[in-house]
Order: structure tokens, then C-alpha cells, then sequence
């Protein structure tokens, strides 16, 4: 099924092992639980979205195609709350397009700077979903699965349990509290099954859609769980391969989404909603769970800010396991960013072959790589392979250069490092460079060191080696 032939073992949320991955059909189908869009996320969230790219590089660096879908929860209570506090003026649903679409771009912005690549996602937002959230609600009222209440609709617990299911795939529910509390709000902590809202009947001042079950005029808006459910299905088909998402969308989220779609659906696979859920971990700061309260809400524009590159970030995440917690430190950035540097100083070899340097070899960190990512995404052990070329390689022999090129274009590929963007040094900086070495041969180190300045006012470092001198730029490009 796939061209390679190597099979991923990927640890799955709902047996809570490592497994085999068993294709569905040719395209993995992966959806993955996007962003809300009404403020800055922050890096934690950027960390699981690191996750969910990674989990489509390392399939497809191992022969897989890839299908990924992802969300913008753009109406839920954090959203609509926020819209309105903005746009106080402005008419509700306007208000928060307006707020949403400010934020969907914004975070794509962030995803493009920390290497995840947006082009290979279909994004969906949950306002342009309404016909099959409301679809897959009046399925789920007709089948007995949901209730009307004075303020909206509820999935019934009971009933789902009843029918011979399971709440609680994810996490251990207390089952003796089932069926008779009822939530409105999008999040709730405690593991207890409660009733949750699929539809909420809209409120002064906020976005609503018309809605009509039961001989009820139901005008209003959608639960947060309920849009996963149908965007996910309504775009991959059911059921598709692997969901992914943070650890804190378990419970309720994931839970609900699983329970909202195999609510009335028959037992076996066809019954099934994802085959497979991956959850990334926290990432902490500091040693402590960020909170906006707590004066640790770390954003990419706070580290931007500090001069650090968004990709020292992505490194910095991709050194330890997506289900390890990270505890990131400014220190851990700053030697994060040291060592991308010296994978650009690395990269930018290509532009500067040297006759009679040693026969490198990248072949074995490609297959090290490749077979990393394979068990269950283990970034550290990939990042380790890179680390040990990137300090074994002194120069490129010229009858390797293009092979050395292909190794760059693979580790773009199955890293994101973004390394493919970088180019050669002009024609006349080249010539300031000789003209430097010329100054240094006639000791006229005043010159010497002039140009040298000059050419790292245009990012381009000097490095006088054995072999001569060799350049290297820090930026990206
Ligand atoms: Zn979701």
C-alpha cells in the first residue's frame, strides 16, 4: 500500500498503545483539531500544531499519500464572547467575522514562520458548516440521541449508552453520574458524563441561524463539539484515519465528537468514527501550565520579539517527544536557536564545495530519519541523526554536491526547516570576500577586518577554516 514498504507504529489514544497503522485506503485520511480564532495562541497550541504537521511528514516521507483537514472553530462561547467585546458596535455575525477572519489569518501567518507548511491542509470553518452540523443534528433528535431543552439542544448520554455504547473511549468516565446533568458550556473539566449542547438557542447580541426540529423554532448557533463531528465527516467520510488534537481536547471534546458520530451507526467499522487518535502534550513554562493570569502566556510574537527565530522554536519542540512534555525555558530557546544556526552553516555548504574534502555520507541520516519518524514520530531520535552529520560534515566535495542538495530538499521535507529557501552569495560579495583574503595576505588587517564587518551588516558570517574561508548566513533566507 505504501511505496516504501515500512510499516508505522503509531500509539493510538483509544487502545492507549503503540500499533500498527493500517491504512484505511490509499490516502491517509488525518483530520486534525485546528485553532479557535479569537486571539493569539499560544505556543503550546503552536507546539500541537507542530505535532499535526509532523504526523503528515512523517507519512508521507515514508511513501504514504495524505489527506489533512483542519478547523477553525470560528463561533463557540470563547469567539463570540470576544467579538463582542471588539466589535460592541457592530452587528453580531459581522462582529465576528470580523474577529475570526483577523485571527484565521494570523494564525496562518504563525504556522507558516514555525515551518508547518499550510498548503498541504484544507482549512474549514465551522460558520460555513451550518447545513451538515444542522444535518447531523436532526439525524441524531430523529434517531433519539437528542433532546430540546428551553435553551438548546442536548446529546442524551443515556440514550447513547443505552443503544450499547460506550462514553468514555478516551478517558474514564464516572458512569454512575450519567444522564442527569446537563452542560451548556463548550468546556467542562470533570469526567463525568454529562448531557452536552449540540445546539445552543441564540441569546441577545449574538450570532444566530435559523433553525427549525421538532416543530421548534431552535434559531441559534452551534455547540463546539458538534461542528468537529460534522466538518470531519463532511470532508474526509467516515470513518477516516487518524484524529489528532492536544491532550486537553479528550475530554470532553474527542469524547464527544466520538460519541455525537457512532451515536445510531451499527457495530463495527463502519461504526467506528477515527481509527486512530494521537494527542500531543503540554508544553509548559517555566515548569508551570501557562495561563494567561499568570504572566507565563508566551506567544511567537513574544518570541519574535527577543529576536529568536520562529524556527529555533520548532526545533526546540521537535527535540523532545510530541508525547513528552516540553518545559520551555528562554535558555532552551536560546540554544535551540544556536543549533539551527549551525544546521544553516551546515546547509549553506552546498554553495561551497571543496576540492579534496572526505566523501560524506547522508544516505544513513536520511534512512535514520525516515525509520525515527516511522516509530511513532520520534522527532528527538530524527533530530539526533541530523545533529551527529551536521557536526560530522566539514565541507561538501564538489562530485557530491547535488546529492548534498537532495539530502537538503529530504530534510526539508520531513523536518520543515525551511533550508531549500536559502541561496548562493552575489556575484559581489564573493569579490569582497577575495578582496579580503588579498587585504589579509599583505597583513593589512585593517581591511580585512572592514570587509568582514561589512558583509555581516548584510548577514553573511566569515568563518577562516583549514580549508580556507567559509561562509554562512543566519537568517532564513
Ligand atoms: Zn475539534
Amino acid at each position: 500500500m505504501n511505496k516504501t514498504g515500512r510499516t508505522l507504529r503509531l500509539h493510538n489514544s483509544l487502545k492507549n498503545q503503540k500499533e500498527d497503522f493500517q491504512p484505511l485506503s490509499e490516502a491517509v485520511r488525518v483530520y486534525s483539531c485546528g485553532p479557535t480564532v479569537y486571539d493569539h495562541i499560544h505556543i503550546g497550541n503552536l507546539r500541537g500544531f507542530i505535532a499535526a504537521d509532523m504526523l503528515r511528514r512523517a507519512l508521507t516521507v515514508n511513501g504514504y499519500q495524505v489527506e489533512q483537514v483542519m478547523n477553525f472553530t470560528d463561533v463557540d462561547d470563547k469567539t463570540i464572547g470576544r467579538a463582542r467585546q471588539m466589535h460592541p458596535d457592530q452587528e453580531p455575525l459581522r462582529a465576528l467575522k470580523r474577529l475570526t477572519s483577523e485571527y484565521s489569518d494570523i494564525f496562518l501567518a504563525e504556522m507558516e514562520a514555525i515551518g508547518n507548511a499550510t498548503e498541504a491542509l484544507s482549512f474549514v470553518n465551522a460558520t460555513d458548516s451550518l447545513a451538515s452540523i444542522q444535518d447531523l443534528i436532526t439525524s441524531l433528535y430523529e434517531a433519539g440521541f437528542a433532546y430540546l431543552a428551553d435553551d438548546g439542544i442536548y446529546f442524551s448520554i443515556h440514550a447513547y449508552q443505552n443503544s450499547g455504547k460506550t462514553y468514555g473511549r478516551l478517558v474514564t468516565v464516572d458512569a454512575a453520574n450519567t444522564g442527569q446533568a446537563r452542560i451548556a458550556h463548550d468546556e467542562y473539566d470533570k469526567n463525568t458524563a454529562c448531557d452536552f449542547a449540540l445546539w445552543k438557542i441564540g441569546q441577545e447580541g449574538e450570532p444566530a441561524w435559523e433553525f427549525r426540529l421538532g416543530n421548534r423554532d431552535m434559531t441559534g448557533r452551534p455547540g463546539w463539539h458538534i461542528e468537529c463531528s460534522a466538518m470531519s465527516t463532511a470532508q474526509l467520510g467516515q470513518p477516516f484515519d487518524i484524529h489528532t488534537g492536544g491532550v486537553d481536547l479528550m475530554f470532553p471534546h474527542h469524547e464527544n465528537e466520538i460519541a455525537q458520530s457512532t451515536a445510531g451507526q451499527s457495530v463495527g467499522q463502519s461504526g467506528e468514527y477515527a481509527r486512530y487518535f494521537m494527542h500531543n502534550e503540554h508544553l509548559l513554562v517555566e515548569n508551570q501550565k501557562m495561563a494567561k493570569s499568570k504572566d507565563n502566556f508566551v506567544t511567537l510574537p513574544d518570541i519574535e520579539n527577543r529576536g529568536v527565530d520562529p524556527l529555533a522554536f520548532r526545533l526546540l519542540v521537535l527535540q523532545a517527544h510530541y508525547r513528552s512534555q516540553i518545559n520551555f525555558t528562554w535558555d532552551s530557546l536560546d540554544a535551540a536557536q544556536r543549533f539551527l544556526s549551525d544546521i544553516r552553516r551546515f546547509a549553506d555548504m552546498q554553495f561551497q564545495p571543496v576540492a579534496g574534502a572526505g566523501v560524506i555520507d547522508v544516505q544513513t541520516p536520511a534512512e535514520q530519519i525516515k525509520t525515527a519518524l516511522a516509530d511513532d514520530m520520534d522527532t528527538p531520535a530524527a533530530i539526533a541523526a541530523l545533529s551527529q552529520v551536521v557536526d560530522a560534515t566539514a565541507a561538501i566535495p564538489p562530485g557530491q554536491v547535488r546529492e548534498f542538495q537532495q539530502f537538503i530538499t529530504f530534510l526539508d521535507g520531513a523536518l520543515g526547516l525551511d533550508l531549500g529557501l536559502r541561496g548562493d552569495i552575489t556575484d559581489k560579495q564573493k569579490t569582497q570576500i577575495q578582496r579580503r583574503q588579498e587585504a589579509r595576505a599583505q597583513q593589512d588587517y585593517d581591511t580585512a577586518d572592514a570587509i568582514r564587518d561589512e558583509l555581516a551588516g548584510q548577514g553573511i558570517h566569515l568563518r577562516d577554516t583549514p580549508r580556507g574561508v567559509m561562509w554562512h548566513r543566519l537568517t532564513r533566507r
